[in-house]
């Protein structure tokens, strides 16, 4: 049998799973179209809505993080269609590399990777073209380490101009404050392997009535993320197609644990993680690639990889000599940063161990402070 010994696992997304979770995921097999199964997915969806804040529909796919953000594309738009889509890192780009695929007509707002988007230049564009019918944005950059300002940009999309809100909440949602009816988010994505503290295996949409407004017209095909099918499905207890039961056991724990800490507890410990994460890295000498602290992310910090270090080297010694597992950089970024994931299952003394590991080996590949 396979065996993997325990990391201190810090990218963003697989993140480290409770044993007690482990062992609930080790339940029995279940009939997915039998009473125990409709008692499951009951529970969670109720779970899932009270950590969105939402009184929305809400759908667990067994998919992907990026099988919602399809989802949230293809049932609420039709080729054609205007969008304006803000990116400022490859989540934001992956975003709209998928909306061009199904064929939305795109206006795109490109910001420098490491800082946050400007919600003026959405509003600029919203006031220039009536036409566009949707927004799309990343609210947790998690290629850069920033949380772009997605209250504002809600209250400008639809409060102001009143379009579709779709939102990559991938690795922000269950972590970070992102009250989905308080900010009127029509479509909000996002995964359980990042904030869940599960397996990568399952994703969760939530869907407003204003979405499923635009649904009935839309015309971007889908079969296997048809929300309509989840919906209907869903009022007997069940989903389209057969879903990761096992990751639904651990689900179901993993909300009791988020629900019992509290949803300001959780938002607080992340606020209190991020900020100490930042602070050590600081201290080693390091820097941050966020441009503004006020919008680095408490959920993954990216570090300018110091000049002259080889990158892989570092991650690797860090892998086989501290067992601490961090994250690389992504497109033009992939040699230029590393990442420390901090969601999930984490605490301060998870960040302790990769500080330490960082200080005790950024000298031996050559790196001296100041
Ligand atoms: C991880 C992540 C994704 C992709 O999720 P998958 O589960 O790999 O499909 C998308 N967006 C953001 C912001 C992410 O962090």
């Amino acid at each position: 049998m396979l065996k993997i010994e325990p990391q201190n696992l810090r990218t963003p997304g697989p993140t480290p799973i409770p044993d007690d979770i482990v062992e609930a995921m080790g339940n029995p097999m279940i009939n997915h179209r039998g009473p125990e199964f409709d008692e499951l997915i009951t529970k969670v969806t109720a779970q899932l809505k009270q950590v969105f804040m939402t009184s929305n529909d809400l759908f667990i796919l067994t998919a992907s993080g990026t099988g919602a953000l399809e989802a949230s594309l293809v049932n609420t738009l039709s080729p054609g269609d205007k969008v304006v889509a803000a990116t400022a890192g490859s989540f934001g780009d992956r975003f709209i590399d998928m909306a061009v695929a199904f064929g939305a007509d795109i206006t795109r707002l490109d910001f420098e990777w490491g800082e946050p988007v400007d919600p003026d230049a959405i509003r600029q564009v919203l006031r220039d073209d009536p036409e566009v019918k949707a927004v799309m944005i990343t609210h947790n950059e998690t290629s850069t380490g920033v949380t772009h300002p997605l209250e504002e940009i809600a209250r400008i999309a639809k409060q102001e101009f009143d379009k579709l809100l779709l939102v990559d909440a991938v690795s922000s949602l269950g972590c970070l404050p992102l009250p989905v009816d308080a900010w009127d988010c029509d479509l909000v994505g996002t995964a359980s392997q990042k904030g869940f503290m599960i397996p990568p295996g399952l994703a969760f949409i939530s869907v407003s009535e204003r979405a499923w407004e635009a649904q009935k017209t839309a015309t971007m095909p889908r079969f296997y993320f048809d929300l309509e099918e989840a919906k209907k499905t869903l009022e007997r207890g069940q989903t389209p197609f057969t879903p990761n039961v096992a990751a639904m056991y651990g689900l179901s724990l993993g909300l009791d644990k988020i629900l019992d800490e509290g949803l300001e507890g959780v938002f607080g410990r992340h606020a209190a993680i991020g900020q100490h994460t930042r602070d050590r890295i600081r201290e080693l000498g390091l820097e941050l690639l966020v441009s503004d602290e006020r919008y680095a992310s408490n959920t993954v910090t990216a570090v300018k990889m110091p000049e002259g270090i080889d990158g892989r080297a570092l991650m690797g010694r860090l892998r086989t000599e501290k067992n601490v597992v961090l994250a690389g950089g992504q497109g033009k970024l992939s040699t230029s940063i590393f990442r420390i994931g901090h969601l999930g299952h984490v605490t301060e003394d998870d960040i302790e161990e990769v500080i330490e590991a960082l200080r005790e080996l950024l000298p031996e590949v050559g790196f001296s402070a100041g």
